[in-house]
């Protein structure tokens, strides 16, 4: 009966983590979409406006600017995914090996300082941040760069989306504060299936919803990584209060972002080669916690 419970576990387990990733994509592309269409086919919302309506050139750039966030949403979550952070293929050990070194019993391997285990990729991972349970992988020293850029232009893609659809929020309480407006606003889905709202009001509700909503996540998310970044810190290494490893603001900005850290981030195409090899660190600080 165990193993069986565990077998059914193990299924329900694999089938749920692609999840948050596929919810992910599908909102994304969502509101990336019905940012498009408010741009090509409503632009400006409210009919007293219409007359201030957006010429072609105001329009290409608005699409040109959704399309350029999108194109690097998707492409640094692709190399995010394609760029392992882990210990496969990595050659440990020669003269390097020293003080912060430890032995992983898992891997049954020695471990550089700043490297550990992921219980979930199930494999040591070299200067690990965090798992990330969106993308199913693990945030480390190859593939920082790309995760780094990624919360930015998912940022700022939910900021101007959010921009965009705060006239929606203006249509819709413009006929005043009413509960009808407000619970459109607050719980889009009750309304739809008690049938008190169409379904294009719905879903452009829901959208904006999910716009103010996501924005605000992603911006604590990406703030908080910012500042990590800036510190030359891990997650693991700021609950700790240590921060031996940081090198200055823009020795910093190097290691997490590499050589081209001014430039890189406008594109994942561009290289960016990391200084060090994600096993030895200039220790600059005291290795023990000061808490
Ligand atoms: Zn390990
Ligand atoms: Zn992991």
């Amino acid at each position: 009966m165990t193993s069986f419970a565990s077998q059914v576990f193990a299924r329900v387990d694999r089938f749920c983590r692609p999840l948050p990733m596929v919810l992910n994509t599908v909102l994304v592309f969502s509101i990336t979409g019905e940012v498009s269409y408010l741009v090509l086919l409503e632009a400006p919302l409210d009919a007293d406006q219409k007359k201030t309506v957006w010429s072609a050139w105001w329009k290409a750039a608005h699409l040109l600017a959704q399309y350029f966030m999108l194109g690097n949403i998707c492409w640094n979550a692709l190399l995010f995914l394609w760029t392992s952070p882990s210990i496969k293929g990595v050659f440990l050990g020669g003269e390097g090996m020293g003080q912060g070194w430890r032995y992983c019993y898992t891997c049954e391997t020695h471990t550089p300082p700043r490297c550990s285990h992921c219980y979930d990729c199930n494999v040591c991972v070299l200067r690990r941040d965090h798992h990330c349970v969106f993308f199913g992988q693990c945030v480390g020293f190859r593939n920082y760069r790309y995760f780094l850029s990624c919360l930015l232009f998912m940022w700022s893609g939910l900021l101007y989306a959010t921009l965009m659809n705060a006239e929606v929020f203006l249509v819709i309480l413009k006929e005043g504060v009413t509960v009808h407006s407000v619970l459109l606003l607050l719980i889009p889905w009750l309304m739809l299936v008690s049938g008190q709202v169409s379904a294009r009001a719905f879903a452009f509700a829901f959208i904006a919803d999910t716009c103010v909503v996501g924005f605000l996540l992603v911006s604590a998310f990406f703030f908080f990584h910012l500042v990590l970044m800036l510190r030359g810190q891990t997650t693991r290494e700021w609950y700790s209060t240590r921060r031996p490893y940081s090198l200055g603001l823009r020795g910093n900005l190097r290691h997490a972002l590499g050589l081209r850290w001014y430039l890189c981030w406008l594109c994942p195409l561009i290289p960016s080669p990391l200084p060090g090899d994600g096993m030895n660190f200039e220790v600059t600080g005291p290795l023990e916690s000061t808490r």
